[in-house]
Order: C-alpha cells, then sequence, then structure tokens
C-alpha cells in the first residue's frame, strides 16, 4: 500500500484547520498523521511547534517507525511515537489528537474511573462497526507523561487489553482516536468530541454531580 503524501498532507491540513476552528487544536496544540506506506511503515506527520489553524500542506513531514524524520531537518511533533505505536497496534490509517475543553475536563473527572463510559446515545453509531444507540463504549484513560517511550508502552498495554475501542483520554491532556482512513478517523474525532461535550454539559446542569451523587450532601 502506497498513499500520496501531497494528497495526504492537503486532507490533514484542512483537519487541522476545521478543528482549530472548533476550539479542539488552540495555538500549537494537538497533531495529526496519515500512513503512506506499511512496508516499511511511513507516516506523513504535523510538525512540532506550528500554529494548527495555519498549518500548511508542505509543512508536513514523513517519519519511519520510530517516529524520525525522513526527508526533513524540521522536528516531527512530539507525540509522533504514539502515533506510530497506535497505527501499529490498530492498522490505522491515520491518527487524530485533539486537546478541547471538553476532553481535558472529562479526562480529570473519570480518571479515577480508569475511563469514562458512554452509552444510549445516537451519535454512537457514527463509531465504526456501532450499529446501535444501546451500544456502551468505553473510552479509557492513560496518565499522561513526557516521556514518550514510557508513554507509547502504555498506550499499547491499552489498547490490547481493550480490542473493541475507537479511542482514548491522556488525563488532563486530550483525545486520541483513529480510523482506516483519514476521513473516518476525522469522523471518530468529531462523534468522541460531540459525545465528551454531552456529557460534560450534562454534568454541568445537573451541577456537577457524577454517579448519581447529590452536589447539596457534601
Ligand atoms: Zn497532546
Amino acid at each position: 500500500m502506497s498513499n500520496d503524501f501531497p494528497e495526504l498532507a492537503s486532507g490533514m491540513a484542512a483537519i487541522a484547520k476545521g478543528f482549530h476552528a472548533r476550539g479542539w487544536l488552540l495555538g500549537t496544540s494537538g497533531n495529526l498523521s496519515a500512513v503512506v506506506q506499511r512496508e516499511p511503515l511511513r507516516l506523513a506527520m504535523s510538525p512540532s511547534g506550528v500554529d494548527k489553524g495555519e498549518l500548511r500542506p508542505d509543512q508536513m513531514l514523513l517519519i519511519d517507525e520510530q517516529a524520525q524524520p525522513l526527508s526533513d531537518s524540521r522536528k516531527p511533533s512530539d507525540e509522533s511515537l504514539l502515533h506510530v505505536q497506535i497505527v501499529k497496534e490498530r492498522g490505522a490509517g491515520a491518527v487524530l489528537h485533539t486537546h478541547s475543553v471538553w476532553n481535558t475536563i472529562l479526562s480529570e473527572l473519570y480518571a479515577a474511573d480508569g475511563g469514562v463510559t458512554i452509552s444510549g446515545f445516537e451519535m454512537l453509531k457514527g463509531l465504526q462497526g456501532v450499529q446501535t444507540h444501546e451500544h456502551t463504549e468505553w473510552l479509557p484513560i492513560i496518565d499522561n507523561s513526557q516521556d514518550m517511550p514510557s508513554l507509547a508502552v502504555s498506550v499499547a498495554e491499552t489498547l490490547n487489553e481493550h480490542k473493541a475501542v475507537h479511542g482514548f483520554l491522556l488525563r488532563r491532556h486530550g483525545l486520541y482516536s483513529w480510523g482506516e482512513t483519514l476521513a473516518q478517523a476525522k469522523r471518530h474525532v468529531e462523534i468522541l468530541e460531540f459525545l465528551l461535550e454531552t456529557m460534560g454539559r450534562t454534568l454541568h446542569i445537573q451541577g456537577g454531580v457524577k454517579h448519581g451523587g447529590s452536589h447539596d450532601s457534601q
């Protein structure tokens, strides 16, 4: 398999612009990748330190399976190794990572539970393979770290333990999701961001009550 790098790079830049406009990739936060080739593994990767509202297709880098840049002297995103890990574990064709307000809030609020249970919403049907709103989606939460090799190991362990998940949260950090294609990965981020915001806003309306506890009784 070999995909067209310029085409993927344009798609990634367009997604970054759209996500930035929605407040999910503010400043230089978040990152994007897409598989150019499987054997040997080559990914189109967003660069480090570039404003995601201004990201251009010609700024994307080509990286190898060690997350090292092949074509450029610029630096790929710090979290490139996590993208490589997800591609290897899931056979994903694209990986997208957002830092939204709601995914950050819920990644902390549910950290003690180890993840967020999402069930009963029609929007769940936007996740690949989900046929009914009665589906229960588990979104694991992994403790954040600046040590990327060790975080990549945690990601691999989590994905092996939870084979059916469509994404995961890094605590107080952000959301990772993926898909067979860039379009599917984008759809999964949109669905998960919608669901997290819906749950977060619901909790807010209810006065911050989680798991049926009473706000007033504290
Ligand atoms: Zn991040």
